[in-house]
């Protein structure tokens, strides 16, 4: 007999129990960076609110582009790994409070994303007619929460609409608003928004920027895409792209800002063909208020110019443009979870490096990573880096003895999260049961002859769930 057989093989070390809130990109890239390093085993517990993951790959990315939106099956490999776990379905702060999460792993990593909208702040804001991109965007993506009958009223009578941003969510919703209902037919938008959309009296949308076209947020391509719409011509004034030599020379130093600009000048002095939709880019003009009496009638509209330090300054030069619907794209921000700080200008997390800051202090063991961390900006494929830098900061905390494997005390009756969330009353989906309702999207999609339709409520997607559930048993 040998020492080893007397003692045994030495214990295995105790895995890092890591959860990720929130199964968007930043959360599938923060889990993919744990399982790919292999300093420290782990196992992850990637929780979310909706009973699906991929964040806004799945309710952000516009459903008329399936090449982005693809990036899914990428993210699919992450949740796939033998040390991933998918828990859906879970609140945090509702169904377990971010300190009893905290208790029941060794470490928390806040990946939950800039769900709310940015305001305009100006008089009739609030009236019927006037919605947020992100209320526009969640409804024709399919989620669960979107309100339905306020969106589909302001559609309704959409014939003239006013798109506030010049961001690349503004062309989104610009673009999907002047699709004909065969550009849309093939998408996975639930059927309901098919429907709505393809009655929507849509005739003009106008796209303000409020500072010129140097300035603009979006990208090329997407620019260059609202001159491929099957019904529908790009507007531009020639004289809003006529801009000063300071600007001219700032542009030449600017790979993105250069072709945008070269995009519309081609598109410049264009007219609208007969029988056609118009998208018209209208830059240098910022609303000052939203006009109508018990919905929106019109936008008054300040003429700007941009000023040295590159802010947009009124003329005192207004106009109106007639408007039955106009949507803010404005940006997002962050919200607040309970017990997290929240820096309410930013509307982000504070942290360093990606390591929480309470009252200026590291707060060991919490994490954040995505636009909860960094703000609102960037590609999907931003957060892959930023989720590894984060990572990197909770590795040198497990290093340096801050973060220990297998410290956390109350993992629940089985020392597990999903124990612990079923104990509190939580009903987890996990992947088999995301698969179940994939299947079911598939299936639905198969009846139209589309790759998949969108489940949009609550009650059938967990409905999906318990059908597989049962076919098992
Ligand atoms: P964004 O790029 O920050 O655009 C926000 C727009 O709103 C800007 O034009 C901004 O103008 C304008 N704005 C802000 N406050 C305003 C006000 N009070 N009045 C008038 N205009 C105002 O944000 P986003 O479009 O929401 O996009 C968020 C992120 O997602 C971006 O990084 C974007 O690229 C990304 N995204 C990418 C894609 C894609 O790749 N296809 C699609 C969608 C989103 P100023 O510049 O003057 O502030």
């Amino acid at each position: 007999m040998t020492a080893d057989d007397e003692t045994g093989p030495p214990p295995a070390p105790a895995r890092l129990r890591v959860a990720v809130v929130g199964a968007g990109p930043a959360g599938i890239y923060t889990a993919e960076a744990l399982t790919r390093q292999q300093d420290v085993p782990v196992a992850v517990d990637l929780v979310d609110r909706l009973p699906t993951p991929f964040g806004l790959v799945r309710h952000g990315i516009a459903p008329d582009h399936p090449k982005m939106r693809a990036i899914r099956d990428t993210l699919h490999r992450a949740l796939d790994h033998p040390a991933v776990r998918f828990v859906g379905n879970v609140e945090i702060g509702r169904d377990i409070s971010c300190r009893d999460l905290h208790a029941a792993v060794d470490a928390v990593v806040y990946t939950y994303g800039a769900a709310l909208d940015r305001q305009l702040g100006v008089p009739g804001e609030e009236l019927p007619g006037s919605l947020a991109a992100t209320e526009l965007v969640a409804w024709y993506t399919g989620h669960p929460d979107a309100d339905r009958a306020r969106v589909e009223a302001a559609l309704a009578r959409a014939r003239s609409v006013v798109v506030v941003g010049v961001g690349n969510v503004a062309l989104d919703v610009a673009r999907v608003l002047a699709r004909t209902p065969a550009e849309l037919e093939p998408t996975d938008m639930p059927q309901h928004v098919l429907d709505t959309l393809a009655a929507a009296p849509v005739e003009a949308v106008t796209v303000l920027g409020r500072r010129g076209p140097a300035q603009a947020t979006f990208t090329t391509q997407e620019l260059r895409e609202l001159g491929e719409l099957a019904g529908a011509d790009v507007l531009v004034d020639p004289a809003d792209l006529d801009l000063d030599p300071a600007t001219e020379e700032r542009v030449a130093a600017d790979r993105v800002a250069s072709r945008n600009l070269a995009v519309l000048r081609d598109w410049a002095g264009h007219g609208p063909r007969p029988g056609r939709a118009t998208v018209t880019l209208r830059f240098f003009s910022r609303p000052v208020r939203l006009l109508g009496e018990d919905r929106v009638t019109g936008v008054e509209v300040e003429r700007t110019l941009v000023d040295a330090d590159g802010r947009a300054a009124g003329t005192g030069e207004t106009t109106v443009l007639p408007a039955d619907l106009v949507v803010r794209s404005v940006g997002y921000r962050g919200g607040e979870l309970p017990e997290l700080p929240l820096d309410p200008h930013r509307g982000t997390v504070p942290n360093e490096l990606g390591r929480v800051l309470r009252g200026g202090e590291p707060a060991p063991g919490e994490y954040v990573a995505g636009w909860i961390k960094r703000g609102p900006t960037g590609v999907v494929g931003t957060n892959k880096h930023d989720a590894r830098e984060t990572v990197a900061t909770l590795l040198a905390d497990v290093a340096a003895g801050v973060v220990r494997p297998g410290g956390s005390a109350d993992a629940g009756p089985d020392g597990d999260l999903v124990g612990a969330l079923r104990a509190r009353g939580a009903d987890p989906v996990l992947l088999e049961d995301w698969r179940a309702i994939d299947a079911a999207e598939t299936a639905l999609g198969a009846t139209r002859g589309r790759a998949r339709t969108t489940l949009h409520e609550w009650e059938t997607l967990l409905a999906a769930v318990k059908a597989a559930a049962a076919r098992v048993r």
